[in-house]
């Protein structure tokens, strides 16, 4: 579980709200949900035989003997709060949550116990068209964030009916190629075979490979569906590749899956995942409503932002206020605050802890700050205050207190 440093907040912060500006574009809503559920919501939607629920969650029981988890992840939480609060009645919803998500992995490059995602839902639309609206949202938020090097692989898993039939084809391949499973997915195999074709283990990669494809035992409703997501998608120049082998790692999924990837971020390759989850709102007890939605893992994207850009995005100051002596320091806070009263959008840096001239021009300059104000005994007894610019040469000048609000006013469209 790691800390996000001042140093690299700036990316933070430009993700943030990028993409609530993107999501606002599209008009979908936040909604935040608690950090911590029932640890049966989490069973009950994520399923029994996954690797969140067998080993990577942060169960605890509390005082009134309720057992809770800390949220893996957010849609369990989405279905939730909509059911809880009769938002699924009759009604559609568009909707996104950002914050903390828990998984207790093997921390590693680009995989953290306490990570980060942006999290977009659309509950009550059953076709295609929502499918294509989600994946350009991701696909602007690539854009606007500068990012390139992130491919779309997308793949259909069918109605839960289609998967019944492809499962028991999937089954007695498995049993045949048994020698060849790993301990995981021999248990898997009566819980949840699916979940074998995700495993990571490079030693099973010719054997599944080999396995039948669900691509071959869609139902034409899914793959009509799946064909019309793929036309909208090069209607809108949106580059794909249909990866049949592409299953995901949460059992409620169904019909349209998909994953934005990226060879710059290592071995953690998936940056951003979603696909359709029709039958998870019945499930947990709500009215049957389709739904689809996304999750971007942020540690990856930022990771991504620095490959792109260096220099962390940050607001520097646009003024230090040099304060030397006694009396300067006794009025200089005061003077700040008038100033800030003035002018709402100045980002005024004042020097603390005194320092000689020498030394608060080296931290003003340090701190990034277009200009100096410099409030000495001279100054007080002239009533001025002197300006100097610090990233370009130009005279210094005093200027009236009275004028100094309407001054620093003129200047700042120039310091940004
Ligand atoms: P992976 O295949 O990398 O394990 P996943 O399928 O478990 O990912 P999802 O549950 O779909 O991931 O979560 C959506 C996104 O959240 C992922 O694409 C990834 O970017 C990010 N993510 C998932 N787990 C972690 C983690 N432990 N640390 C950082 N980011 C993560
Ligand atoms: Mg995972």
């Amino acid at each position: 579980m790691g800390d996000i440093l001042p140093a690299e907040i700036g990316y933070w912060q430009r993700l943030e709200s990028t993409t609530r500006e993107v999501l606002a574009g599209y008009g979908y809503e936040e909604l935040r949900v608690p950090v911590v559920e029932h640890t049966e919501l989490f069973k009950r939607s994520i399923g029994e035989f996954t690797d969140i629920v067998e080993k990577e969650m942060y169960t605890f029981v509390d005082k009134g003997d309720d057992s809770l988890t800390l949220r893996p992840e957010a849609t369990a939480g989405i279905v939730r709060a909509a059911i809880s609060n009769g938002l699924t009645h009759n009604q559609r919803l568009r909707v996104w949550c950002m914050g903390p998500m828990f998984r207790r992995e093997k921390p590693q490059k680009g995989r953290y116990r306490q990570f980060h995602q942006i999290d977009v839902e659309a509950l009550g639309f059953p076709g295609p068209d929502v499918d294509a609206e989600l994946i350009f949202v991701g696909a602007r938020l690539w854009k606007r964030l500068g990012i390139g090097r992130v491919r779309l692989e997308l793949n259909s898993l069918g109605t839960p009916a289609a998967r019944i039939a492809y499962r028991d084809q999937l089954v007695k391949y498995l049993r045949a190629h048994y020698d060849a499973l790993d301990e995981d997915s021999r248990r898997r195999l009566d819980g949840n075979p699916l979940r074998i074709l995700d495993s990571k283990n490079p030693e099973m990669r010719a054997t599944l490979d080999a396995a039948p494809l669900i691509a071959d035992h869609l139902d034409p409703e899914s793959a009509r569906h799946f064909e019309t997501l793929c036309a909208h998608l090069k209607s809108a120049g949106i580059e794909y590749r249909v990866n049949p082998r592409l299953v995901r790692g949460i059992d409620y999924y169904t019909r349209t899956v998909f994953e934005w990837v990226s060879e710059a971020t290592g071995a953690q390759n998936a940056v951003c995942s979603g696909g359709r989850y029709d039958g998870l709102i019945a499930q947990l007890g709500g009215e049957p409503m389709p739904a689809i939605g996304w999750a971007m893992g942020q540690e990856r994207v930022v990771a991504l932002m620095q490959q792109a850009e260096p220099n962390a995005p940050g607001l520097a100051p646009h003024a230090y206020l040099v304060l030397v002596g006694e009396r300067a320091e006794s009025t200089g806070l005061a003077l700040a605050e008038r100033l800030r009263d003035a002018l709402p959008q100045l980002r005024l840096l004042v020097n603390l802890a005194g320092g000689n001239l020498k030394t608060q021009f080296r931290r003003a300059d340090k701190s990034g700050a277009g200009i100096a104000l410099v409030l000495g005994d001279s100054e007080i007894e002239r009533g001025v205050v002197a300006v100097k610019m610090l990233r370009t040469e130009a005279p210094q000048r005093d200027i009236p207190l009275a004028e100094l609000p309407a001054y620093v006013g003129e200047l700042l469209p120039n310091l940004q």
